[in-house]
């Protein structure tokens, strides 16, 4: 599990901006710019903007490597507000995988069976998004690689809560460390679904308490990402953030911004398309990539 940020281009858009031989008015024009257009938001990038004025009016900078520290220091200082830490010690840990159709939420599931199996710990994984019968292959296919169980519908569009349902009571009867279960993610229907989220909760805590409710985010959407986690905030218990398509893109400030929005920490970062391409979230090493 690659932890550095080598692969990533989140950095692009603050590179260069420090080559000036002193702070002066183009500077702060420059940051500006290119915390929007890292996608921080016109909030996130306020409030930077004013901390980092008066840190440099504080101690009498005029040197541009004076605030290049400064700025990775408060943005490290944001993004470590929030415990990132994954609650996995239930035997089983049920944890419900959310998010709308096309964020990467059946890679992400892939993806975190194999972060966890190659940490030694036992997996199944639920198909319960159960009306796309492709989806429930394509799951199948990524657990299997990963070497997690799979339990997956008799029929297409069983009660998606009864194959989570069946997916906890195999974990207790096997004694598998971990069940994850895939949820569907039609936004057409946003009450339904919602509705079909809270009937699955009700269901999976009839056998033991949910351990953590991850909602999968594309890293690239913005603000309509920020919107869409609220809905899903609102209505699904959500624990932790999981943000796609980090890979290649340089909107890595979305991370910053889609946390302090909603308040619900950042837990995983997915950054490719591989099995190996997910990583737990280490505010020291994102704050670095995105101000290399
Ligand atoms: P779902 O509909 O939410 O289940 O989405 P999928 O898991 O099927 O992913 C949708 C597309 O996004 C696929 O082409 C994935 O390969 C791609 N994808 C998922 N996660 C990542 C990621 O972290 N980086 C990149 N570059 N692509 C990703």
């Amino acid at each position: 599990m690659a932890e550095s940020a080598g692969g990533w281009r989140l950095g692009g858009a603050m590179r260069g901006l420090f080559t000036r031989p002193t702070i002066d008015e183009g500077t702060w024009d420059d940051l500006e710019t290119a915390l929007i257009g890292a996608d921080f938001g016109p909030d996130v990038t306020d409030e930077i903007l004013d901390q980092l004025q008066e840190q440099v009016n504080r101690f009498r900078t005029t040197d541009p490597a004076d605030l290049k520290r400064m700025l990775r220091e408060a943005l490290e200082e944001r993004l470590a507000a929030f415990d990132p830490t994954l609650t996995l010690s239930d035997r089983p840990a049920v944890v419900l995988v959310v998010g709308v159709n096309g964020v990467g939420k059946t890679t992400t599931i892939g993806k975190f069976a194999q972060f966890l199996t190659s940490r030694g710990r036992s997996v199944v994984v639920g198909a319960a998004d159960t009306f796309r019968a492709a989806a429930v292959d394509q799951l199948a296919t990524w657990a299997e690689r990963a070497g997690a169980d799979v339990v997956r519908p008799q029929q297409q569009g069983q009660d998606p809560a009864s194959v989570a349902y069946q997916t906890v009571d195999h974990a207790t009867r096997t004694g598998t460390d971990i069940a994850i279960i895939d949820t569907a993610g039609r936004l057409q229907t946003k009450s339904g679904l919602m509705d079909e989220l809270a009937k699955v909760r009700r269901v999976v805590e009839k056998l033991g308490p949910i351990a953590e409710v991850l909602l999968v985010l594309d890293g690239t959407t913005g603000q309509n990402g920020v919107a869409q986690a609220e809905a899903f905030i609102e209505h699904a218990g959500v624990t932790g953030l999981v943000v796609t398509k980090l890979d290649g893109s340089a909107k890595g400030g979305f991370v910053l911004r889609v946390q302090q929005q909603t308040g619900i920490p950042i837990k995983l970062i997915g950054q490719g398309e591989g099995i190996g391409d997910l990583t737990g979230f280490t505010p020291h090493v994102f704050a670095a990539s995105l101000v290399p």
